[in-house]
């Protein structure tokens, strides 16, 4: 049974399960003004994991991760840029595909984009001014009011004692009350991208769109929220109440939330400059080495990044696929006690919150036990121990390289091939859960005449380069 923090409770809770075994999960997305960051990769990375793990166990998982391309961030780059807002969140979603696609992170269901969605928008901010959790402030502003919501501040329930004690809020005469946030907000006078509205041009706040676009895909049930750790306050908040103010019956079952990365003891973050990109990153370090760094330590604990941390997984990953040297992965594999002692402890440790240092650990293990099984030319459980190993790996999103190639060509392989073999290959996945098999084969030819070959297993894909 698959145990999850919540941050809502501030318990561990068993996931609960819809009839069907249907999963939905909503997932923040960027916001696209500049490329991303370690911290974005650390996010959806781990998403990736939950959503894998839960495809492996038989769930029928929804996952839906939304793009922000309209708000102020982006306005103000643009003008910085001289460049069309669209053009720069479409050059930045470019970007952020190739990264992602890189560290194998797999593609939602669904990718909704706040520009896409700006209808729906509107009609939920008129369902709140007409229930009246919303009002139209002297600016012209329709703004949500918190004070229309008695539970507002519950999911953040400390935070919001923190802000009400220490922090002071700027005072605006625009707002009945401080904590009240923007819904739709008039364009400025210059400003090139804007939408028609009942309330004049402008475009939507950013906690709305959010609302609005995973109600609209997952209706009023969201099995799994999450988002990095900063979106807790006042996103997250925020989000709630304007959705249990539009449909009384909506419910999150469970809030997930990954932590902060730290660089030099410091939060990383763009304003302090110290931001590490992932496209710059991914240049100098094989992207499953970077997965594999990003996966050592637990979610909702701090990153601290490193070079030598980083070195270190690579050269742990390096042992793994060392292990995996030389095996006849299609010679007959049955099953042995051992094997099965190491997945009960694999499954274990992701069932209680998404362990995966403690995953990790349990892969140098079983490679370990690989290399002492091979010593004594015990060919018959290094084999089954080294398809177990590829399974579990596979769960993580690792290991599905030949052995001989990733050692071979960790450092010749670009991040360029690496990308578009993982976009390919996801793409080909895709198509095959959706029983789309004429796609399907399409890519595979399209893989084959690029050097690559296919070896497809009930739960993953594995690659290697034509000899
Ligand atoms: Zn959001």
């Amino acid at each position: 049974m698959l145990n999850i923090f919540n941050s809502f409770t501030q318990k561990y809770e068993i996931l609960k399960i819809s009839l069907n075994k249907i999963v939905t999960m909503y997932v923040c997305g960027t916001t696209v003004y500049d490329f991303c960051h370690i911290g974005h990769g650390r996010t959806f990375v781990f998403f990736d994991i939950v959503s894998r793990y839960l495809r492996y166990c038989g769930y029928t998982l929804q996952y839906v991760r939304n793009i922000t391309d309209i708000d102020d961030k982006i306005i103000y780059r643009s003008i910085q840029n001289n460049e069309h807002v669209l053009d720069l969140s479409n050059r930045m979603i470019s970007q952020m595909n190739k990264d992602f696609s890189a560290l194998n992170i797999i593609f939602p269901d669904s990718e909704p984009r706040a520009t896409e969605n700006i209808d729906i928008i509107i009609n939920d901010i008129l369902k709140l001014l007409e229930n009246k959790h919303a009002y139209i402030s002297s600016n012209g502003d329709v703004m949500f009011s918190i004070d229309s919501y008695p539970n507002y501040g519950m999911l953040s329930n400390q935070l919001i004692k923190k802000l009400k004690v220490g922090v002071r809020i700027p005072k605006s005469f625009n707002k009945h009350n401080s904590l009240d946030f923007v819904l739709w907000k008039l364009s400025k006078k210059d400003e090139v991208c804007f939408w028609d509205s009942p309330w004049g041009k402008g475009r939507p706040g950013w906690h709305i769109e959010c609302s609005s676009m995973s109600t609209s895909i997952l209706k009023d049930r969201i099995d799994i929220h999450g988002g990095g750790r900063d979106l807790l306050f006042p996103h997250h908040e925020n989000e709630l109440a304007q959705s249990n103010c539009i449909n009384k019956n909506f419910v999150v079952n469970h809030w997930m939330h990954t932590e902060l990365v730290i660089i030099k003891n410091k939060k990383m973050s763009k304003s302090l400059g110290n931001a590490l990109l992932l496209k710059d990153l991914l240049t100098r370090y094989d992207s499953e080495s970077i997965r594999f760094f990003l996966l050592s330590t637990h979610y909702r604990h701090p990153l601290y990044f490193c070079e030598e941390n980083l070195k270190k997984s690579d050269m742990l990953l390096k042992k793994i696929y060392l292990s995996l040297r030389n095996i006849d992965f299609n010679m007959f594999s049955s099953t042995s006690t051992e094997n099965s002692v190491f997945k009960i402890h694999f499954h274990n440790a992701l069932e209680n919150d998404f362990n995966t240092p403690s995953a990790l650990s349990i892969l140098l293990n079983i490679s370990h036990r690989i290399n002492i099984l091979r010593s004594q030319h015990d060919n018959g459980n290094v084999v089954i121990l080294a398809n177990l190993l590829r399974e579990l790996g596979s769960i993580l999103g690792i290991l599905l390289r030949d052995p001989e190639n990733f050692l071979q060509e960790i450092a010749t392989f670009s991040y360029h091939e690496i990308n578009n073999i993982n976009d390919l290959i996801q793409k080909r996945d895709y198509a095959r859960r959706k029983k789309c098999w004429v796609k399907a084969d399409e890519i595979r030819r399209v893989l084959l005449n690029m050097g690559i070959i296919l070896e497809d297993k009930k739960y993953a894909t594995f690659w290697r380069k034509k000899k």
